[in-house]
């Protein structure tokens, strides 16, 4: 019997995650299907639901359903806890368990793609939305000198801080408006839907600390924050790895098997 999984979204049709599970499958010869599905927006747990009738062993989710997933997940990991939202569905007999691998999906490619060592280093984080909340704990395990999460509504960065870390954690980590980014950022991540729309979030100039990334959360092409990074002489790179990484993770979940992911993001830069 082939194991089945899908990934709903909507929309999906763009999804590279089938093409990712299949390589993953063939390298490490397991027997496994993997789908698109398109969610109605206003369906989603009825899409869930369906699936497991038809015998689905698991599914990632995307946008705009990663809340709806943890909200239906009958147990939920520290992970997927921490993140308010999940994009790893595992269906077990009478359980839905959550999970969320964006952040060790982030993690995995800024260290192990891109050589990157974040202790010590201080890290700008753009955006409050569901994937700067998801990213924001791996991060600050690093053990970096500090994280600023910076958004358009400082209310919001400021509130994603308070609810994660009601104690706090120090000077090192902290949030505010783009007024208040101050000094040289060895690593500045940008978790805003601001590429989706083609804009550059109101950062200054002389941001970037010598050999500093600049790194995008999306990916396909290029955004105004990676050409502003470039013109200010940082390194940069796009999420693609991210993606590969997130989904190597879920594998990993699903499959106990952990997945070589240089060739498949080799695969998917060469289309
Ligand atoms: P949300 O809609 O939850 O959050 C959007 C955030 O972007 C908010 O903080 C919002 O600020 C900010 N924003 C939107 N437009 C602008 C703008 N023009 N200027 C400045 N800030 C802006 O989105 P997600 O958190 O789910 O996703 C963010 C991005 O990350 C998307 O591009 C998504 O594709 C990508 N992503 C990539 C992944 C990967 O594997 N590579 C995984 C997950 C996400 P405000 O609060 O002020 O409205």
């Amino acid at each position: 019997m082939t194991d089945r999984y899908t990934v709903f979204g909507n929309p999906i049709a763009h999804s590279k995650s089938p093409r990712i599970h299949a390589a993953f499958a063939e390298q490490t010869g397991q027997n496994l299907a993997y789908e698109a599905r398109l969610a109605p927006l206003d369906g989603f747990a009825a899409a869930v639901a369906g699936f497991r009738d038809e015998g689905g062993r698991g599914a990632n989710v995307t946008v705009p359903f990663k809340e709806q997933a943890y909200a239906l997940s009958t147990s939920l990991s520290a992970r997927a806890r921490a993140a308010g939202a999940v994009n790893t569905l595992t269906f077990a007999a009478d359980d839905v368990l959550g999970d969320n691998t964006d952040g060790v999906g982030l993690v995995n490619d800024l260290a192990g793609n891109l050589g990157l060592d974040l202790a010590g280093k201080r890290i700008l984080l753009m955006g409050a939305g569901g994937a700067a909340r998801g990213v924001m704990p791996p991060l600050l395990e690093q053990g970096p000198a500090e994280l600023f999460i910076v958004n358009r509504t400082a209310a919001k960065a400021e509130e994603l801080v308070a609810l994660a870390y009601p104690q706090g954690v120090g000077a090192r980590l902290a949030a505010g408006g783009y007024a208040d980014v101050s000094g040289r950022f060895d690593l500045v991540i940008n978790a805003t839907a601001a590429s989706l729309s083609g804009d550059l979030p109101p950062l200054p100039a002389g941001l970037f600390a010598d050999g500093a990334l600049a790194y995008d959360m999306m990916y396909g092409k290029d955004t105004p924050f990676l050409a502003f990074a470039r013109r200010e002489g940082a390194r940069c790179a796009d999420g693609l790895g991210m993606l590969v990484e997130q989904a190597a993770e879920a594998f990993f979940l699903w499959r106990g098997v952990r997945p070589v992911t240089a060739p498949v993001i080799a695969l998917l830069r060469a289309n």
